[in-house]
């Protein structure tokens, strides 16, 4: 058996009034999509706990069947794994964000979209600022993107469960003395903070970004920390090899510590320009040697944090033509398959962000028996009848025999 999961990333929307008062999914023509739902079962599943913020780390661990109330430990140890970081057990991994703080106010999460080499040698300043201490290894990632470690060696981390700290994406114009870390260690990640400070203010290369009307970075923003998840390798748990493609390293990382092999597309962008075929086509290679392809695709979401209807459904459009479709027909001719579409977390192009809340799946596929449900979208999910409210329990549905 051939098992397919499609993810269109943050497509469970709200009704539009531009689209005439129909959901994004209801406006788009996903013949493919409809199909998954006309031949088999359409509900809706909830994979966000009420309690934790709504992102793709969440949703899509509890798509993938695992409980995020009992094995997410943080952002930051989902995004070593993706950059092939190893964590040891007591060791602590930190999202490093470039920021630029003005008035007191975060002004940029991203210290305006900071150049890579820029951010880079800023990340350089700070580990060399902390080689006394052989606990703290930075490393540097993508623009404002960057990762600190806190290495345990053979003892204990300072920092705990109630070690608290805020996403600076969170907090835009907001005063940032109300959100510092809190909790054990914080005294630690504050410090190290207001140390950046000083030397992002004495930073020639970083400052002369001031006279082309550029945002310097005036300091990091630790937040996002964590331990290495415990998380039970995926053939373990469903008895299948897998693989996953994205071009997320959220998810990528999640995929590599299930146990998955993780694809690279050339094409994947991760945007609204991603190519959608690419991923098509990368989908159906992978299921010659793998028997679960994950298809994970950011756009659909990217859509939405613009406010862009119309780009949300040329987007749906695409991942229904390009991919839905033609992993469909291979997956029929092939033998026994199932395959199932549903996104992560509903992203509402009203507030251009993540939300919690239901989203609609559709699987279809053997022993699949067809509910009366006939499309794919939020609406005939809500009436279908099958509502899980614990998100991570839809994989055990989808893997049951019988
Ligand atoms: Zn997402």
């Amino acid at each position: 058996m051939k098992y397919v999961l499609v993810i269109p990333d943050g497509c469970a929307d709200e009704p539009q009034a531009s689209l005439g008062n129909q959901t994004p999914l209801q406006a788009a023509n996903v013949p493919h999509m409809d199909a998954v739902a006309l031949a088999g079962e359409v509900g809706q599943t909830d994979n966000v706990p009420e309690s934790m913020p709504s992102g793709s780390d969440v949703g899509t661990m509890s798509l993938f069947g695992y409980d995020p109330l009992e094995f997410h430990t943080g952002r930051a140890p989902l995004e070593a794994a993706a950059q092939g970081i190893e964590l040891g057990a007591n060791d602590w991994a930190i999202r490093c964000n470039l920021v630029t703080v003005e008035d007191g106010r975060m002004r940029s999460f991203t210290a305006g979209q900071i150049p890579n080499e820029l951010g880079a040698h800023l990340i350089g300043l700070m580990q060399q600022a902390c080689c006394g201490d052989e606990h703290w290894k930075f490393h540097p990632g993508v623009s404002y993107r960057n990762l600190l470690l806190y290495r345990a060696r053979d003892g204990k981390a300072p920092f705990a469960d109630d070690t608290h700290s805020t996403p600076p994406h969170d907090i835009t114009d907001q005063l940032i003395a109300e959100h510092l870390p809190m909790g054990s260690g914080a005294c630690d990640l504050r410090a190290l903070m207001d140390k950046s400070v000083e030397l992002f203010a004495n930073d020639e290369q970083n400052q002369s970004r001031r006279s082309r009307d550029e945002l310097p970075a005036t300091q990091i923003w630790l937040w996002g920390e964590g331990r290495r998840p415990a998380l039970t390798p995926f053939v373990e748990r469903f008895g299948v090899e897998s693989a996953v493609i994205t071009a997320v390293d959220l998810l990528r990382g999640i995929g590599r510590l299930l146990g998955w092999d993780v694809v690279e597309v050339e094409g994947a962008t991760g945007y609204i320009d991603t190519d959608y075929a690419a991923k098509g086509r990368a989908a159906i290679e992978t299921l010659k040697s793998k028997d679960f392809v994950v298809v994970h695709v950011e756009a659909t979401d990217e859509a939405s944090h613009e406010g862009n209807a119309e780009e949300k459904v040329t987007a749906l459009e695409r991942i229904d033509a390009d991919i839905v479709g033609p992993v469909h027909e291979y997956l029929k001719q092939q033998g026994d398959y199932r395959l199932l579409v549903c996104p992560d977390h509903p992203t509402f192009l009203r507030t251009k962000t993540h939300s919690h809340g239901y989203v609609p799946f559709a699987m279809c596929g053997s022993d699949i028996k067809a509910d009366d449900a006939a499309t794919y979208d939020e609406i005939v999910a809500s009436q279908a009848g099958l509502t899980l409210d614990e998100g991570h329990r839809l994989m055990n549905r989808f893997f049951s025999r019988g």
